[in-house]
């Protein structure tokens, strides 16, 4: 189908409604137009790049191996110092023990991330994806942060590829962009000092992908930053796609999270702004058009609650994230209250908004077709239906 030509001098959601890329001050130009006509172009491009009448979900489960970190990033309420009484590191059986739980109501994939341990040698994680890998053999291990690549990096005496090869050798599959908040050092400095910097987390994702490994590209908004800021850092995003479908085949971003600085017990608490429900929507509708090379935008019910993020299916999303057993990292520093999701949870929001509910792999594709009358009709304290819902066909 053939694209109309925006008209000359069109303003820039009149040039993004008819496929047109925007530049960055034309992105920074979106924040200060009436969200209703933002959100109407965003999902009307979120239509015309995944099927529109589909929400998928992935049944998956965050483990956090260890909250040891030597970081310190001012926003997070997750971390400890290792003298601290209540830190951990779990051992392969724990884990195992985790894993079984989600195997149970048929999920398919965890995200392993921890904080920097300096304890850790290059064994405990090569050991641990290949425990993974051998017990559990269904399961797909998306781990690591680029922070944590870094270290290992910087403390194994490895180049980043042989590292990377190393850890797909032992049982990687995929290394989520978890830490991309606003890739602006100006940003990153004051939020966190010692925090990977941008042209870091780049080199790392970038070698991720051209390596064939999944990964999705992150942002957080509350600290501060300024709607050029933002542009920024989408366009930096959108370049990354760019050069992975130019040169890795494809095998770019698989999606894009974005969600709002969370600071409960952390000590942005009272300095950092934050970012409201009308900020969140916005700024995922102006993503949804600014990503014009990434297909799949995720709401954020963890950070968001679950009406904020139903809402947010018609400001660009397409996808509800995941159910997530377990979640530490958010939920340390507020959050929504909420930090695990049912099956039947996310169908309703789906269901309730018009669309029809799937269930994903991490890498988009869909898995499942679950019957979501029957889940409508079960109770969410019976985990026995809840498990029946995840078999469905
Ligand atoms: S956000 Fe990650 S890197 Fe920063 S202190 Fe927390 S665990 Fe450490």
């Amino acid at each position: 189908m053939s694209v109309p030509a925006p008209a000359l001098n069109a303003g820039p959601l009149d040039r993004a409604a008819t496929g047109a890329r925007l530049s960055p001050g034309e992105i920074e130009a979106l924040y200060t137009l009436p969200l209703p006509d933002v959100a109407s172009v965003a999902t009307a491009l979120r239509a015309e790049r995944r099927d529109p009448d589909v929400v998928t979900f992935l049944i998956d489960r965050n483990i956090n191996y260890t909250n040891v970190c030597n970081v310190g990033c001012n926003f997070c309420a997750f971390y400890r110092t290792k003298r601290q009484k209540d830190s951990y590191t779990l051992d392969y059986e724990q884990i195992s023990a985790k894993i079984r739980e989600l195997e149970a109501v048929n999920g398919t994939r965890i995200l392993l991330q921890g904080g920097v341990n300096p304890e850790l040698g290059l064994e405990y994680y090569t050991g641990l994806l290949r425990h993974v890998k051998a017990n559990h053999p269904t399961i797909r291990i998306d781990a690591f942060s680029p922070e944590e690549v870094l270290f290992m990096e910087k403390t194994f005496g490895l180049t980043l590829d042989a590292l990377l090869d190393t850890l797909i050798e032992a049982g990687l599959d995929g290394l989520p962009g978890a830490g991309g908040e606003i890739l602006e050092d100006d940003v990153r400095a004051k939020a966190a000092p010692a925090r990977i910097r941008s042209d870091d987390w780049f080199r790392i994702i970038d070698a991720a992908q051209r390596k064939g490994l999944y990964t999705i590209a992150t942002m957080v908004i509350g600290f501060g930053e300024t709607y050029a800021q933002r542009a920024a850092h989408l366009v930096k995003i959108r370049d990354q796609q760019d050069r992975a479908n130019r040169e890795y085949g494809g095998n770019g971003f698989s999606g894009f999270a974005m969600w709002t600085l969370q600071t409960e017990h952390t000590r942005l608490h009272g300095k950092a702004p934050g970012a409201t429900a009308h900020e969140y929507l916005q700024q995922l509708a102006i993503a949804r058009i600014a990503l014009d090379n990434i297909a799949n935008i995720q709401a954020s019910w963890p950070a968001q609650g679950f009406k904020v993020a139903q809402a947010a299916l018609y400001y660009g999303a397409n996808d509800l994230g995941s159910t997530m057993l377990e979640e530490n990292v958010v939920s340390a520093a507020g959050g929504h209250g909420r930090h695990h999701a049912t099956v039947r949870e996310l169908i309703r929001i789906a269901v309730d908004a018009g669309f029809r509910p799937a269930i994903r792999n991490s890498r988009f594709e869909i898995i499942d077709w679950p019957d979501a009358s029957a889940a409508l009709r079960q109770s969410d304290s019976n985990p026995e239906r809840e498990r029946a819902v995840g078999a469905s066909g």
